[in-house]
């Protein structure tokens, strides 16, 4: 009941909608600086002092299935000489798990060579030290902001083929008035190839899209989850009319 919450859980919920940070940074003076002007400024904050506490974190609050429920993250802002795991190496570990928040990496040294790599494994900004906080918390509202706005974009229309519906944000699909009951790579694959009806997806394409390029495993698996997608969604998974085998090439949907 609204009566009874306290002012503290009010505030929590505030700066909830403005972003919960993750800092990590093995200096004090540093990590204390920077979590106290983003508190003053209103967003959570969460901090790690080196890389194993931020492993774990990261594990728990931005890669996590129960991260969605609420505990999760909106940004890191990720030191890059770390004792145990360096900053690169989470860096590079959040974007092998699939995971997409936005990281702001901070370097002691702004050699072009550390921005490059900060970059390629998969940083979204960089900010060398010595730094403001007036520059750091810009970055952090515009790495948010975009975030966002790209989640807003992600408010993905229903895709609609014939009498299959899908439902983006519901994860749902129905086939023929009825609700398809999916697993989630088939409901990936199926998403993916109602997302560009007619395009040939060579087997090898399809498991980089729906199990990543780390899946160690042959194209069978491709070949598995196609049978039991046409179970769901075709009327004679025998003679599909909507997920078709291109010979030689792959599969197209349509
Ligand atoms: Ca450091």
């Amino acid at each position: 009941m609204l009566v009874t919450e306290t002012p503290a859980a009010a505030f929590g919920q505030a700066s909830r909608q403005l972003g919960r940070i993750l800092i990590v940074e093995d200096e004090e003076l540093i990590r204390d600086t920077i979590s106290l002007a983003l508190q003053e400024e209103g967003y959570e904050v969460i901090v790690a002092v080196d890389g194993r506490q931020a492993l774990d974190l990261i594990n728990a609050k931005v890669l996590s299935v129960s991260a969605a429920d609420g505990a999760a993250l909106d940004l890191i802002i990720l030191d890059l000489m770390l004792p145990y795991i360096n900053g690169l190496d989470l860096c590079r570990f959040v974007r092998r798990e699939g995971g997409t928040i936005p990281i702001l990496m901070l370097s002691a040294k702004g050699s072009e060579i550390d921005r490059v790599v900060g970059l390629e494994v998969g940083a979204d900004d960089y900010l060398t030290k010595p730094f403001g906080m007036r520059e750091l918390i810009a970055r952090c509202r515009a790495l948010l902001r975009r975030q966002r706005s790209s989640s807003l974009a992600l408010d993905a229309p229903v895709l609609k083929f014939r009498d299959i519906s899908l439902y983006p944000q519901e994860c749902r699909v129905v086939v023929r008035d009825q609700e398809a009951n999916l697993s989630p790579k088939e409901f990936r694959m199926l998403e993916l190839f109602m997302s560009y009806p007619r395009r040939v997806w060579p087997r090898e394409q399809l498991l980089d899209k729906i199990w990543g390029s780390d899946f160690i495993g042959d194209s069978k698996t491709v070949d598995v989850h196609i049978r039991w997608l046409r179970e769901k969604i075709e009327r004679d998974p025998s003679h599909p009319e909507y997920l078709l085998t291109v010979r030689g090439f792959g599969y197209r949907f349509g």
